[in-house]
């Protein structure tokens, strides 16, 4: 189930039924969802914690540890779906709606190739 074939609905059906098939609903509150989304983020710094950027990069050249590293980016993204699934938010929608919000928050033109939010006033 590739990227470029698979929806984000068809994902979050998945975990819906994974979800469902163990009786979780009872624990998948936002709060629990939201900590657990968390957690899961840690495992996945935890692979980069004292290396410098570079070292980061070489990840791709090593394939258990981006084998590693794939595994905790698919936690982060099934709390991501189990939350969206709780929380009856479209999360397509929300990633476009962020996408547009950060275009006008940091305009290309003032942006490029800088990490700075734009000063005030120069929008
Ligand atoms: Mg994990």
């Amino acid at each position: 189930m590739p990227d470029t074939t698979t929806t984000l609905q068809v994902l979050k059906d998945a975990m819906a039924h994974f979800v469902a098939e163990r009786d979780w609903e009872q624990f998948h509150s936002p709060k629990n969802l939201a900590m657990g989304l968390s957690v899961e983020a840690a495992e996945l710094m935890e692979h980069f914690l004292w290396i410098d950027n570079d070292a980061s990069r070489r990840v791709t050249q090593d394939a258990g540890k981006l084998g590693a590293v794939a595994d905790e980016m698919a936690d982060v993204a099934c709390y991501l779906l189990a939350l969206s699934n709780t929380l009856g938010i479209d999360l397509s929608e929300a990633i476009v709606a962020k996408l547009a919000k950060n275009a006008r928050k940091y305009p290309a033109e003032l942006s490029r190739g800088r990490y700075q939010k734009p000063e005030p006033g120069t929008q």
